[in-house]
């Protein structure tokens, strides 16, 4: 597949404090675009990272057409660079794009690029353990039109950014508060696609439950308000009395790669394991019996995050006495083994580049 490149002059790599990095706020010195017009992808291009032109129709403003992933490039104690299942990533931007009537991607024209741009920025991969190099893929209409309708042409990007632990807390506990009268999604809408469209949704109930001094929300489902769904950016798991116990993917919920990854490990490790639905009740109330041993959020950007409180209406539990637990240690230790190649990766699920 031949990539057009153009390379960048210089590098704002030096200007990058890589022992504090943040979230999000630097970008690598290049960019990877592909357009879609006539019914086709085109000639895929990498250019150094800059402003973009655009119409002010640009129909994704507008009317929210887009999609995105998220995924990262680790450095190994032996210096190689691995992707962790980039291949999850690219059948899940596929299954979002079909929902937002958006052309797939090959597996070619979404590797390859993340490949080529790793490779130009390579300098960009972070050497200290617990830093990657965080990949962001997106697609997004781009019809210069104000009509509603599917738009005629696109542009699918990638752009990376060096990160650090995603929450300031680290490996900390964060405390999440359950949705109120907010929701995120409900089952026949979007919340098993990655699309702007949710985090729109869930900025609102964030700040509120931010200002109330909770790292996130809990979202219940959207009808009954009563069955845990996910986190926002992360799902959620617990550990029941020896049992891990997290909601089933029936169409509200996202479906994560990390979550995947965490079930497999349990039933590699005999875990037991149930994907059923639970009740914020029920979690209350074997928290009252002393049998919710933990709880935590699994996502690319924190691996596994221990969940240390829950608030619920005016009641607030305390999980594992507000630190990590032994099955969560265990769980985020594996798997980030696994991505900085200090670990046996026996389900093949690192690439290295
Ligand atoms: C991306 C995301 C997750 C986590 O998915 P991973 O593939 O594990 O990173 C969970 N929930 C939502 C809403 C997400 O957007």
């Amino acid at each position: 597949m031949k990539i057009s490149v153009r390379k960048s002059k210089k590098t704002t790599r030096n200007e990058v404090d890589f022992d504090n990095l943040e979230f999000g706020v630097h970008f690598s010195d290049h960019m990877y675009f592909v357009d879609y017009e006539n019914g086709k992808w085109g000639t895929p291009h990498i250019e150094p990272y800059g402003p973009m032109k655009m119409y002010p129709a640009l129909s994704t403003l507008h009317y929210g057409q887009a999609v995105f992933e998220g995924l990262k490039a680790f450095r190994g104690i032996d210096g190689k660079i691995r992707l962790f299942r980039p291949d999850k990533n690219h059948e899940r931007h596929n299954m979002s794009c079909e929902r937002m009537c958006i052309p797939a991607i090959s597996y070619e024209l979404f590797l390859e690029g993340i490949k080529k741009l790793v490779e130009l920025d390579h300098a960009w991969v972070p050497e200290k353990r617990g830093c990657s190099l965080y990949i962001r893929p997106f697609v997004f209409a781009t019809d210069n039109f104000l009509g509603v309708r599917v738009s005629y042409t696109y542009r699918f990007m990638i752009i990376a950014s060096p990160v650090g632990a995603y929450y300031k807390e680290g490996l900390n506990p964060v405390k999440l508060i359950t949705s109120g009268e907010f929701v995120r999604a409900v089952k026949g809408g979007l919340g098993a696609v990655k699309t702007p469209a949710n985090y729109a949704a869930s900025l609102y109930p964030g700040e509120v439950a931010k200002k109330k001094g909770f790292t996130q929300v809990l979202w219940l489902d959207g009808i009954e308000n009563r069955y845990i769904e996910e986190v926002g950016t992360m799902n959620i798991m617990f550990v029941i009395d020896g049992t891990l116990v997290t909601p089933p993917l029936e169409g509200s919920i996202l479906p994560g790669v990390t979550r995947n990854s965490v079930i497999s490990l349990a039933k590699h490790w005999g875990l037991p394991l149930e994907e059923r639905k639970i009740t914020i009740d029920e979690v209350m109330s074997e928290a009252k019996k002393e049998r919710l041993q933990e709880v935590f959020g699994t996502g690319t950007a924190a691996v596994i995050s221990p969940v240390g409180w829950i608030q619920h209406n005016d009641n607030t539990i305390t999980i594992h006495n507000g630190e990590i637990g032994p099955v969560s240690q265990r769980l985020y230790d594996e798997i980030t083994g696994m991505q900085y190649g200090e670990k046996a990766d026996p389900f093949g699920w690192c690439l290295v580049l």
